[in-house]
């Protein structure tokens, strides 16, 4: 694996839950990193760990507004544009934000990247293959999107995002790479985020019900976060412009996901069924040859150890209500 070093890292989107993540190992590794987070689904708490630090820096802005992007000083070596909500609770409550951020964000971030001749990188998401009609999903399957579903506005604006970076590469040469991640979870989730994984901990650690969408019946290849931080700097490092999966391979129905949370927890929840979201994918699993062959990168903690250490992560910091 390519073991290319960074001066100076701009990270929009960093206060999240993948994105502090990411600052974390950078900072770790001997890099500066700047913090670019208007905190709409993240939080300070985040990165409070790391301000201590000479060589972080937060700012806090929306880098959908213009010339949000522009104050920041270079040089800069690595832009890493995370910022974008990703539960589909977070993205339907702030649906026009979603859009812009994957528009004019993404727009924004591209170009402090061509100012400083950085390398870019864009967190794309499995949305983009929608509700796939083949599976797995390889990196050159084009999808199955509602164009005017609520998701939409989360998967077109990634979809969009994708090809305004496609459009950067060809047009300006700017050193751009796209990385497609799978659902990823860990510690830092915001318990009320309303994703699988945070609700059915929170739930089981409250002895509330698990609230399954649907007869659980669909699956999705969850991703330690540790291990989706190892495959997006991989691909940085690797000077391959993508799009390249990040994801597990283990493919699971939420119904199982749900019942193996209330054993994990020792809980006595009980499971409820209540409706499924307007097309919520039916089945999700990434083909990742391409990480592997490219970046020698497979998924390295399995889901009984990550819900293990996300379960103890939650139980210490949301005490059971
Ligand atoms: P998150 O909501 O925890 O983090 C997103 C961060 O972006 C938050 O800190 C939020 O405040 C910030 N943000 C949103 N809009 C912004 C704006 N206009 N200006 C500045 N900051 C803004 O979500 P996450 O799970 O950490 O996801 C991070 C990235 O990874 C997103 O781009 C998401 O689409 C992508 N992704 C995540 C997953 C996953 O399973 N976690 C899967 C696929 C793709
Ligand atoms: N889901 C569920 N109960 C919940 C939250 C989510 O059954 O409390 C389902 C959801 O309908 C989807 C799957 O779990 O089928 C994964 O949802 P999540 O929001 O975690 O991610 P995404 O839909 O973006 O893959």
């Amino acid at each position: 694996m390519d073991e290319r070093r960074w001066t100076r890292a701009v990270i929009t989107g960093g206060a999240g839950f993948v994105g502090s993540h990411l600052c974390e190992r950078l900072l770790a590794e001997g890099t500066e990193v700047c913090c670019v987070d208007n905190l709409a689904t993240g939080s300070r708490d985040n990165i409070a760990h790391l301000e201590g630090d000479p060589r972080f820096s937060f700012v806090r802005a929306d880098v959908s507004a213009p010339a949000a992007l522009a104050a920041v000083p270079g040089p800069v070596d690595l832009v890493l544009h995370l910022a974008c909500p990703a539960s589909p609770v977070d993205y339907l409550r702030l649906p026009i934000q979603t859009m812009e951020v994957g528009s004019n964000g993404t727009r924004a971030a591209l170009e402090l990247a061509r100012r400083n001749a950085a390398r870019f990188l864009l967190t794309s998401t499995s949305e983009v293959y929608g509700d796939p009609l083949e599976h797995p999903q390889r990196e050159d399957y084009w999808g199955n999107v509602n164009p005017i579903g609520p998701r939409s506005v989360y998967d077109e604006s990634k979809r969009y995002a994708e090809a305004l970076v496609a459009a950067y590469r060809r047009t300006h040469g700017t050193d751009t790479a796209i990385v497609r991640l799978f659902n990823t979870y860990g510690p830092r989730m915001r318990a009320d985020d309303g994703r699988a994984v945070p609700n059915f901990i929170r739930q089981a650690l409250d002895g509330e019900p698990l609230t399954v969408a649907g007869d659980g019946g669909q699956t999705r290849s969850l991703t330690y976060i540790d291990d989706t931080v190892d495959g997006i700097l991989a691909l940085a490092a690797r000077g391959h412009p993508g799009p390249v999966n990040i994801g597990g391979t283990d493919e699971t129905t939420v119904l199982e996901l749900a019942r193996f949370i209330v054993d994990l927890t020792g809980s006595a929840s009980v499971i409820e069924f209540v409706d499924r979201p307007v097309d919520d994918p039916g089945k999700r699993r990434p083909d990742t040859t391409l990480a592997r062959r490219l970046l020698g990168w497979s998924p390295r903690v399995d889901c009984a150890e990550g819900l293990k250490r996300t379960v103890e992560w939650f139980a210490r910091t949301a005490p059971a209500a």
